[in-house]
């Protein structure tokens, strides 16, 4: 037989989401009160907004016809997205990135995952904890997170965001080549200022370390001083790659459609000792792995940058984060200590007294008939907190605060 990578063998089950998915099964089979509301996954709930969908419509007729047609596409993504991508969510704030730094891809968790197919396997990461749990899985996988002991690789250095630290992240001790940060934060919801971020700039710049920056939920920013691009940061194109993913900007979850950003100005060094532009390196992956997004995605993409796509993007944003305005006021009103919510369509919630995240979680579901997500899921930082989404419609996220609020903390 056949030997398998034995990194897989190391990895523990994704027990997360399937073990919330049984308790809310088991729950649901007895339950004859109020129904179940769901704010556990982070998947959007509003439809593709109006320009996208005659986008599709159109790019589904180009398909239909044989002067029209579109075949494989390049696997950089068609140019006519790329230059939106450039003018609206880059020269419009003052970056200048071009097209052919940009990737478009099917979703930032492809991308991110596979970002590792460029780095050496002996390269070490840092990740905050609690952490979107791909950084950590495909690092695994490549082999390159040591051992598993008391929830942390031994390979991998975890920074702490608590609320005792605002969720700010200290700077690593062991100067990793590989570091992880998402801003907007899943799960925290908390974000960096540019000040802030500007830190981690300068220490990758001191350090040569690589930032990956995950800015998957940069539509949610609402603050003046929360960069929406890590290339706000003076010198940021020489240490960092970006990505992003209009999943959650325009509910692309099921369209799939995003992208990376590798400037031309980010070098890696070779075993020989000459520098290697990283951009070259992932183009040569992708043309080698992946053979682009749907043209019928991509023109969806393109449609949200017109004016009227614009707009409405905006509208489904505002629905979700007068959500998130719910919930935080409705919350911190009932006595329940919550951050997030401001910059993100997450609330991550402190457990009250001294529960942990599994038995806040199984409170909310037996007295509220409410999922979260139990913050201890995302890292051993997340012990003691829970997610909640504003993904939800207004009727359920009020819904949700009132029962929240009969249990009187
Ligand atoms: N990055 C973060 C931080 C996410 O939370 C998610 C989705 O939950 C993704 C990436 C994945 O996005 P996509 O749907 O573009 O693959």
């Amino acid at each position: 037989m056949i030997h398998v990578n034995d990194n897989f063998i190391k990895l523990p089950s994704s027990y997360l989401f399937s073990e919330i998915a049984r308790r809310v099964e088991q729950f649901a089979a007895t339950n004859t009160g109020e129904p179940v509301i769901r704010m556990g996954i982070g998947d959007v709930t509003r439809p593709i907004c109006p320009a996208a969908v005659a986008a599709m419509e159109k790019a589904i007729a180009d398909e239909a016809t044989e002067r029209t047609f579109k075949g494989y596409g390049p696997e950089q993504g068609y140019l006519f997205l790329r230059e939106k991508i450039v003018e609206h969510d880059y020269r419009a704030r003052g970056i200048d990135i071009a097209a052919d730094e940009i990737f478009v891809s099917d979703g930032a968790k492809s991308d991110t995952g596979n970002i590792g197919d460029i780095l050496s396997t002996d390269a070490t990461v840092a990740v905050t904890d609690p952490v979107y749990p791909v950084y950590v899985d495909t690092n695994v996988m490549a082999g390159r997170a040591g051992e598993l002991a008391d929830g942390r690789w031994s390979r991998i250095e975890y920074l702490p965001c608590r609320a005792e630290n605002s969720f700010i992240p200290a700077l690593p001790q062991t100067a990793p080549d590989v570091i992880y940060l998402c801003y907007p934060n899943n799960p925290t919801g908390t974000t960096l200022t540019r000040p802030q971020l500007k830190q981690w700039v300068d220490y990758a710049r001191r350090h040569n370390s690589l930032i990956l920056f995950d800015s998957a939920y940069e539509a949610y920013i609402t603050e003046e001083d929360v960069p929406h691009s890590i290339y706000e940061i003076e010198g940021a194109k020489e240490v960092a790659i970006e990505f992003r993913s209009y999943s959650k900007t325009a509910g692309f979850t099921g369209i799939r459609c995003g992208y990376t950003v590798v400037p031309h100005a980010l070098k890696g060094i070779a075993p020989d000792g000459t520098a290697v532009e990283l951009n070259s390196l992932w183009n040569r992956r992708q043309c080698t792995k992946f053979n682009g997004a749907s043209y019928i995605s991509q023109r969806a993409a393109e449609a949200l940058y017109t004016e009227e796509g614009r707009k409405q993007v905006r509208q489904t944003i505002d629905y979700y984060m007068a959500n998130a305005k719910m919930l935080l006021d409705g919350l911190t009103g009932a006595g329940i200590e919550c951050f997030g919510g401001i910059n993100a369509p997450y609330i991550w919630i402190k457990t009250p007294g001294a529960l942990t995240s599994w038995q806040f979680f199984d409170l909310l579901l037996e007295k509220c008939h409410l999922v979260g997500t139990p913050g201890v899921g995302f890292g051993p930082c997340g012990e003691g907190y829970l997610r909640l989404t504003a993904f939800s419609s207004h009727d359920n996220t009020a819904a949700a605060v009132a029962r929240i609020k009969r249990l009187a903390f």
